[in-house]
């Protein structure tokens, strides 16, 4: 009994899922969890919350009144496609809803209620069996993403309770019925899972109709994508037969960019217009922030491009501009071109929708949301810059950021994909096929590998799940690094003694940072410190600028050059005199200190400085743009008010003074608060029958850590590393030591373990 519009009527009798409703709802009907494979476009996101609300679900009069819930990884698809549906559903148009976090459209008489992912995880919180809801549906799978990881393996415990319960009593509660839906193939990490499903839910495949998309790759990769974005969409407007225009870049501000130009290049005729209404301003404090929201001074990377590089291809030799314009269309027709990205009102997106005024060709500039979230109707060719803004962390390090990277293949073909929907299309991959080959991953790895195990660890805590190590991960680390997880984060304090989440771990689960550096940020908001250990945690994070003396020692030839050779290293001496003048106990310091005065360097001098120095320019300039980022999440952390999230930090405001006195000792402690699980004692001072001998290289000084540390190959001392400051001191070195991580050389005959000092504790 829904009416329909009949134009949205035959529309959905065109996608390709509508023609498997019924093995759909046979398959619900019989398995509490059923997955759902179909192309993005194939109408799963639309369809599916449909076929369940027309066969009862949601309904208060049905025995299965419990609500319908959709998951979006993000905010605009929640957002848009509740509308789309309830337009659909017609006279039921005000069953539907959906609930972001501080926007609702929800009420009583919600039946259907498109959601972010994090909102779900939330309500679980406070009712984990989700008795209002009697079938969920967790939509983007395929991406993995790790509140998604986290849901599924939640719901796969919440699914047999709800069985139990109903079969004990099925007039208080009834069943829960999942729905997993992927936009690929890829779901045995699902379904084959037996820690998630004792017997594997049944898969169903829905055939979409793809056209095919001859795939076009650059000759050379430009350094400069924007660029070269630009000059393709042109290209291909003015030449090319009727069709629209996807291009896929990474942020709101390259869009913003691109929108502009291409406007600009190719106006509407007289009569339209855009009536573009400014975007939306979210309190980032609060909102679950989407990598592509964080919004970075990309113009860094554009900085380094140089001219010699600009790469025109080659006009004879470029590939897929072998047809050529219709009769009635001219190289000068309008493009209608819109942007896409997720702070944009939800009114603005919708255009994507709407026909383009007539004669003018259709172009949306998107990010990653047209990749899978929302189908853009019609679009004939693809521009795909082949990268994306992503949260990443380092492996070694384990500080997350937010940067552009290489998209993987799966994701690339996803991209070209959009170009088949309703005919042969082309996508123009703006990189090469040689790097497409050697830089791209077959599949992005799930987030939760990709993130540092403590850091997933303490989301989870966040989140009230306390039993970790028994928790039904889709891909689970192993349990021996959830339990480190859990005592490294007691011990920053972030958990109490019975494992359980902190007032200071719920504010430190809100950096995107590894928990020690989130703790370190925390506690140094106060005597004027917080810049000075935005550059700590940045130097830390991405490695030792100071090029070692045994790199120089190496560099020289056997005998010739020794003259070289020394000369160098009085030279390293001296500059590094220069960096322990804060402090000559403290590595931390030293390199702070080098920090700073890169900071008062012209940027023209800093090569020379560089040089001068012993550093290494690539670490030095990584370190600075860190700071930009990290500058920026603290601002928006800590911050009382709201403020916008497209805030760009300068380079200007960085510029830090050697700090004073008083706050060199602050730093230390601070630097401590983030390492206090790393703190060695000077052997003598413990056991009364170890002695230093007078002469001792005090490399040679032995040390205990006070907590055990898993190395068993070691005499049980730890020493100082010869690249240390202390190495240098010439005094009897601090009794107690922070150090940042503990090194073997497995080629030095006395396999000594070593440890790289940050600071002594005073
Ligand atoms: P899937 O989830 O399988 O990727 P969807 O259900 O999102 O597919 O989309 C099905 C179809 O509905 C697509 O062709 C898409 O263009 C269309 N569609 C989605 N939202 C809207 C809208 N707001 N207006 C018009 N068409 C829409
Ligand atoms: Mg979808």
């Amino acid at each position: 009994d829904v009416q329909r519009d009949d134009c949205i009527q035959k529309a959905r009798m065109q996608l390709p899922v509508f023609e498997e409703e019924h093995k759909i709802m046979e398959a619900i009907h019989h398995n509490d969890c059923v997955i759902i494979c179909g192309e993005t476009g194939s109408g799963k996101t639309t369809q599916v919350p449909q076929f369940l609300f027309e066969s009862g679900y949601g309904s208060p009069d049905s025995d299965t009144p419990g609500m319908i819930g959709i998951t979006q990884p993000r905010r605009v698809a929640a957002v848009a496609m509740a509308e789309r549906v309830g337009r659909e559903l017609g006279n039921y148009r005000n069953r539907v809803g959906h609930q972001i976090r501080f926007d609702a459209s929800v009420g009583d008489e919600t039946s259907v209620k498109f959601m972010t992912d994090g909102v779900l995880l939330r309500e679980m919180m406070s009712d984990f069996l989700l008795k209002k809801y009697s079938a969920l549906i967790i939509d983007e799978a395929h991406e993995r993403n790790i509140n998604t990881d986290i849901l599924i393996g939640m719901l796969s415990r919440v699914l047999k309770l709800r069985r139990d319960m109903s079969c004990k009593d099925p007039a208080k509660c009834g069943p829960l019925k999942l729905i997993i839906m992927s936009a690929t193939l890829r779901v045995s990490d699902f379904s084959e899972n037996k820690n998630l499903f004792a017997s594997p839910p049944p898969i169903i495949n829905v055939q979409a109709r793809q056209y095919p998309v001859s795939i076009h790759f650059n000759r050379k990769t430009p350094f400069n994508y924007i660029e070269e974005a630009f000059r393709k969409t042109c290209k291909i407007h003015s030449k090319l037969p009727p069709g629209g225009i996807l291009v896929f870049l990474t942020g709101k501000g390259e869009i913003n960019d691109m929108v502009r130009r291409l406007r600009k290049r190719f106006p509407l005729k007289k009569g339209n217009s855009y009536d573009d209404v400014a975007e939306v301003k979210v309190d980032s404090r609060n909102v679950d922030m989407e990598a592509e929201e964080v919004d970075f001074s990309v113009n860094d990377m554009i900085d380094d491009f140089s001219e010699e590089d600009s790469n025109e291809e080659d006009e004879e030799e470029e590939e897929g501009f072998e047809e050529t314009l219709e009769e009635g269309q001219t190289a000068e027709d309008p493009l209608y071109v819109l942007p896409l990205y997720s702070l944009l009102p939800t009114r603005e997106q919708m255009k994507i929708f709407e026909h383009p005024p007539k004669g003018a060709r259709l172009c949306v500039v998107a990010t990653n949301i047209a990749e899978t979230s929302l189908t853009i109707p019609d679009i004939r060719y693809v521009v795909d810059c082949g990268r994306s803004k992503e949260r990443t962390f380092n492996e070694d390090t384990g500080v997350q950021s937010y940067e552009i990277r290489w998209i993987s293949k799966a994701n690339a073909d996803q991209r070209a994909g959009r170009a088949g929907r309703t005919g042969p299309g082309h996508c123009y991959r703006l990189f090469s096929s040689a790097l497409y080959e050697s830089e791209f991953a077959q599949f992005s790895k799930p987030e939760i590998l990709r993130m540092p195990v403590e850091s997933v660890v303490l989301t989870m805590k966040s989140m009230g799940i306390d039993n970790i190590t028994n928790f039904p991960f889709v891909t689970p680390p192993t349990r021996d690094s959830l339990r480190k997880a859990e005592k490294l984060l007691q011990h920053l304090g972030a958990l109490d003694d019975r494992m359980i989440i902190t007032n200071l771990g719920q504010k430190m689960s809100r950096f995107p940072l590894s928990p020690r550096f989130a703790k370190m940020l925390l506690v140094a908001n106060q005597q004027g410190c917080l810049p000075y250990i935005i550059a700590v945690v940045s130097g830390l994070s991405v490695g030792d600028p100071f090029i070692s003396e045994s790199e120089i020692i190496q560099r020289g030839e056997e005998d010739e050059e020794n003259e070289w050779r020394k000369q160098q290293l009085s030279k390293l001496n001296n500059s590094r005199l220069l960096f322990t003048k804060l402090d000559k106990f403290s590595d931390g310091l030293q390199m702070l200190s080098a920090i700073c005065a890169q900071d008062h360097i012209p940027r023209a001098g800093r090569e020379k400085f560089f040089e001068t120095n012993f550093l290494r320019p690539k670490i030095m300039d990584e370190i600075l743009k860190l700071r930009k980022q990290l500058t920026y999440i603290v601002k928006v952390n800590l911050s009382k008010e709201s403020i916008a999230v497209s805030s760009l930090v300068k380079e200007e405001e960085l510029k830090l003074s050697p700090p004073t006195k008083v706050q060199v000792e602050a730093i230390k402690q601070m630097i401590t608060a983030g390492f206090i699980d790393h703190v060695a004692v000077r052997a003598d001072l413990v056991d009364k029958n170890i002695k230093i001998p007078n002469n001792a290289p005090i490399t040679a000084i032995k040390y205990f850590t006070l907590m055990p540390t898993s190395e068993s190959k070691s005499d049980g001392f730890v020493y100082i590393h010869p690249n240390s400051v202390l190495s240098k001191c010439g005094e009897l070195p601090p009794s107690f030591l922070v150090y940042e991580s503990l090194t073997t050389n497995s080629a030095s005959a006395t396999n000594k373990l070593r440890m790289r000092p940050l600071t002594d504790i005073g």
